[in-house]
């Protein structure tokens, strides 16, 4: 046998015993037999360069570095899921169903698994990609680490087709969990909180090396993309199996709601049993055309819904209540907790989210509280046991000062929240700002993190954002544990901040409710920041999805003195403030005021290319019909409830290239 062949060998039966031991659960060979054919191919690998394989079994091991995980756009949205808490809440969602879709409907019930969601791409059979969800429209791409998790497959096996994404899990099992933590605290490190943010943690690990130590498994349960053959959630689940990926078994398929909830109500107690967290069960709409013809909304899928299992409660004592000033200035409190076990992790501080909960729940120190833990990470106080309270105690004051600058606080009309409006001299505030600005999300700069910051603003060589940009190396260098390297890096990522996009250097800002999503929405609007902050309260409320919350609080930033000022000095920086010409060319007002709704398959362009061409020619994407629909797009296989729909209310039906007509 040749060199080449006997390579392919190896790493053809390597992979099988890997499916066998890691998807299967059923070994074929010894840890030992396994581990030196590893070695034999590793070695004929470094012999024979030629022969490369980027999906090789040897690669599982790790040790690729990666400094920066690399943005990448889904092709298809990742979608949150919309959540019921009880069998009146399912019977509304199948009402709502039924009004939107013809004939019987049948349901997949899945498990909830609790880890960090993340979308495989494959073509011809192997992994090409994974991405993280991010924030569902964009996500980090951690390839690399990905591989190193042995129940994915790198190659594919039976019938699968050309080019696919598939969307799971990745979870850490309990068990590994635990060792991980008993390793971690015999070393005399803090343990890890929880299984499903030491998952996800475990994706952003510079050394794939080290992410291959982490005993993590993937679970997948959604195929998405155009001509799979597959017409139905529950036959995708078992074709997936097939081409060799982990699909949970406890899958079942119910035929009506009733068999939906005999699903819930045997997991709610057996899943105790899994080896791996599960926080509910997502019910989905099991044919796919209906899914289509259900669509989304803005959020989520109206053909799936989330059932979440009741959280999991302890008891406790409340030892103080400590209060945390925000970068807004926004003051939360805190419950220190005497440490208890709870859902797997040690919880020892919980929010106690404003005075008016405070008082509502009557918590006071030395309380004996109910905590829970639901979808969120930080877990929450649910009550008082007043049994238990001492006699002595005294009803909670809150703070009316400032616990940072002792400024008076003020709590706004309407506003659940205190607030401290010493903006330019309560530190945390100060400090909060400037780490928003240098965020992943915002500027993103590299060289330095939130300690650093704090750091500066404590020895005064920045009070805000744009002294950034005129921080000198030699001010650096005296500074403790600043490196000459450490300080040219942090130059270096200033400097290069200046090319990240205006809609990034506008949500860096920080200003009151313009997240990402509206920062996006004003910058793709006014263009340049100038136009912004010239623009009026009611023209900022005539922009598309701009509320009045978000109006005032633009014009109410762009009015204080101090904010002008700080944007001159980005714009003499050279920060972007306008949106690059290259974005611009390839955006015009043709199709400004015309609301579309895309149905069915399409040919010349995928679905996601052709809602990007609507919004970039100024055009709106709507997912369901109504009378402002201005056209539907129809593809092959246009749902016939849609059809029907978009007939009664008289909307024009247009195909693919009527529609591509309209753009020149
Ligand atoms: P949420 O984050 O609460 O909106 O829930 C949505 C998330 O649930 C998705 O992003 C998935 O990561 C996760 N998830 C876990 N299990 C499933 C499942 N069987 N089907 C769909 N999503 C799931
Ligand atoms: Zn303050």
């Amino acid at each position: 046998m040749n060199i080449e062949d006997k390579i392919s060998q190896l790493r053809e039966e390597l992979r099988q015993h890997n499916y066998n031991y890691y998807v299967l659960d059923a070994a074929t060979i010894s840890d030992y037999e396994f581990d030196m054919k590893l070695k034999e191919l590793q070695s004929l690998e470094e012999k024979h360069p030629e022969f490369y394989d980027a999906n090789s079994p040897t690669l599982r091991v790790g040790g690729e570095i990666t400094k920066n995980f690399e943005t990448i756009v889904h092709e298809q949205r990742m979608y949150s899921l919309d959540n019921s808490y009880s069998k009146e809440d399912l019977l509304d969602w199948e009402t709502r169903i039924k009004k939107l879709v013809d004939g019987e409907v049948k349901y997949t019930c899945e498990l909830k698994y609790d880890g960090a969601s993340i979308s495989l791409t494959y073509e011809n059979g192997e992994l090409v990609r994974a991405v993280t969800r991010g924030d569902g429209i964009q996500g980090d791409n951690v390839t690399t680490n990905v591989k190193t998790i042995k129940s994915i497959p790198l190659k594919l096996q039976g019938d699968f087709p050309p080019k696919f994404d598939i969307r799971g899990e990745i979870v850490l099992p309990y068990e590994g969990f635990a060792k991980m933590n008993r390793e971690r605290l015999a070393a005399g490190e803090e343990p890890y909180a929880n299984p499903r943010n030491t998952a996800s943690g475990s994706l952003k690990l510079q050394d794939s090396g080290e992410t291959a130590k982490r005993p993590l498994d993937c679970l997948l349960y959604n195929l998405v993309g155009d001509r799979l053959g597959i017409s139905s959630q529950f036959e995708s689940l078992e074709k997936a199996r097939k081409w060799g990926f982990k699909v949970p078994e406890e899958s079942r398929l119910a035929n009506s709601i009733d068999e939906v909830l005999d699903f819930i109500n045997l997991w709610n107690d057996k899943r105790r049993d899994l080896p791996y967290e599960t926080d509910g069960v997502v019910i989905k709409v099991n044919d796919l055309q209906q899914q289509e013809e259900l669509g989304f909304t803005a959020k989520a899928p109206r053909w799936a819904m989330a059932y979440k299992f009741k959280a999991e409660q302890v008891v406790t004592t409340l030892n103080e209540i400590t209060y945390q000033v925000g970068r807004t200035g926004a003051i939360t409190p805190v419950a220190n907790l005497e440490p208890v076990q709870l859902a797997g992790t040690t919880v020892k501080r919980a929010s106690l989210h404003n005075a008016d909960q405070i008082q509502k729940l009557d918590i006071r120190v030395n309380d004996t509280v109910f905590v829970e833990k639901g979808g969120e990470i930080i877990p929450k106080i649910v009550g008082v046991d007043f049994q238990k309270r001492d006699k002595n105690s005294t009803v909670t004051q809150y703070i009316t000062t400032c616990p940072e600058c002792d400024t008076d606080l003020v709590r706004k009309e309407g506003e659940a929240q205190h607030y401290c409006l010493n903006t330019q001299g309560c530190p945390p505030q100060i400090v909060g700002r400037i780490q928003h600005y240098i965020s992943r999300k915002a500027l993103d700069i590299e060289g330095l993190g939130g300690e650093t910051v704090a750091l500066l603003v404590k020895e005064g060589l920045i009070t805000n954002y744009a002294d950034l940009y005129d921080l000198k190396k030699e001010q650096l260098i005296p500074l403790e544990r600043m490196a000459e390297k450490s300080a040219d890096n942090l130059i270096e990522g200033v400097a290069k901040s200046k090319e990240i996009p205006f809609e990034r250097v506008l949500f860096g800002l920080g200003i009151r409710y313009v997240g990402e999503t509206v920062a996006k929405k004003l910058a793709k609007h006014y263009k340049t920041m100038d136009a912004i902050v010239k623009a009026t309260e009611e023209e900022l409320v005539n922009v598309d999805e701009i509320g009045i919350k978000i109006a005032q609080s633009v014009r109410e930033f762009f009015d204080v003195e101090d904010h002008k000022i700080l944007v001159e000095r980005l714009k003499a920086y050279g920060v972007q403030l306008q949106i690059s010409a290259e974005k611009l060319a390839n955006q015009t007002d043709t199709l400004l005021g015309k609301t579309f709704v895309v149905s069915g398959v399409f040919e010349k362009v995928s679905r996601n290319e052709l809602k990007k061409l609507i919004e970039d020619n100024g055009g709106k994407v709507s997912s369901s019909i109504s009378s402002k629909t201005s056209y539907v797009v129809a593809g092959a296989n246009m749902g016939p409830s849609k059809l029907d729909k978009a007939n009664k209310l008289a909307v024009t039906i247009i195909s693919e290239d009527d529609f591509l007509n309209l753009l020149t």
